[in-house]
């Protein structure tokens, strides 16, 4: 039986992205291909904080939810979801029998997995990932990625206090290269202490905020430049 490393599920309002405030049931897999330095999942990162769970009982926990919160979609998130697509091939079609809408958060990286469930997603919020938040570069992935289903996606970068002006333009370059008219959030990244107390993330400073605007005007069509919500309404 098929089963995957769920980390949890639960309601809450998105945070970020082109769907900020909507209101969707999250279901959290466990574990990730990449180890960004600002990423505030650790414990879907952990190999521990999972248990694993059918598609079957996955819906039942998102029907429970539908009913109880009326959301208007389910969110796919992570870590990274991609990692367990033979699952979410599974799960895709029986999330389309609720009515509810199916949106994908994705690192963009995972293209080959992706092919096989883009018909099925409604919407994907697919991150690109400058090399300096990652170690090494992915943009030859991000753009077989982003040429798969381009009008259903909005692209997030996130931007730290590390952030070089030349791969964010990059980044830029990439999207004007694959769809021009994609969506593009530019969220400077949420400044905390690590949850295990050992790092603090850093805000990037106002300067490059502004330079990275300026830049943005001039190139892209369509941008916003958006921190995450959440911690600041105080939800998940
Ligand atoms: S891709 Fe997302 S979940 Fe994975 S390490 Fe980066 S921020 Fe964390």
């Amino acid at each position: 039986m098929i089963r995957a490393k769920i980390n949890e599920i639960f309601c809450s309002v998105q945070g970020e992205g082109l769907y900020l405030g909507q209101k969707q049931i999250f279901v959290r897999f466990a574990g990730c291909n990449l180890a960004c330095d600002y990423c505030d999942e650790t414990k879907a990162m952990g190999s521990g904080n999972f248990s694993l769970q059918s598609p079957e009982q996955v819906i039942k926990k998102i029907k429970l939810l539908q009913k109880k919160e009326n959301p208007e979609a389910v969110s796919l998130t992570g870590g990274e979801p991609l990692l367990q697509a033979v699952f979410i091939e599974k799960l895709m079609p029986m999330i389309k029998k609720t009515g509810l809408k199916i949106h994908l958060e994705t690192n963009a990286v995972l293209f080959r997995e992706f092919k096989k469930i883009a018909k099925m997603a409604d919407v994907i919020a697919a991150d690109i990932k400058l090399p300096s938040a990652i170690g090494n570069s992915l943009w030859s992935e991000h753009e077989e990625f982003l040429k798969i289903a381009p009008k259903k996606t909005f692209v997030k970068i996130i931007i730290a206090s590390n952030s070089k002006l030349n791969e964010i333009q990059k980044a830029f370059d990439l999207v004007n290269k694959v769809f021009r008219e994609m969506p593009v959030f530019i969220q400077p990244v949420t400044e905390r202490i690590s949850e295990n107390g050992n790092k603090q993330v850093k805000r990037p400073n106002d300067r490059i905020i502004c330079e990275i605007r300026s830049l943005a005007l001039k190139q892209l069509y369509r941008f916003k430049i958006l921190s995450q919500q959440h911690p600041i309404w105080g939800v998940k």
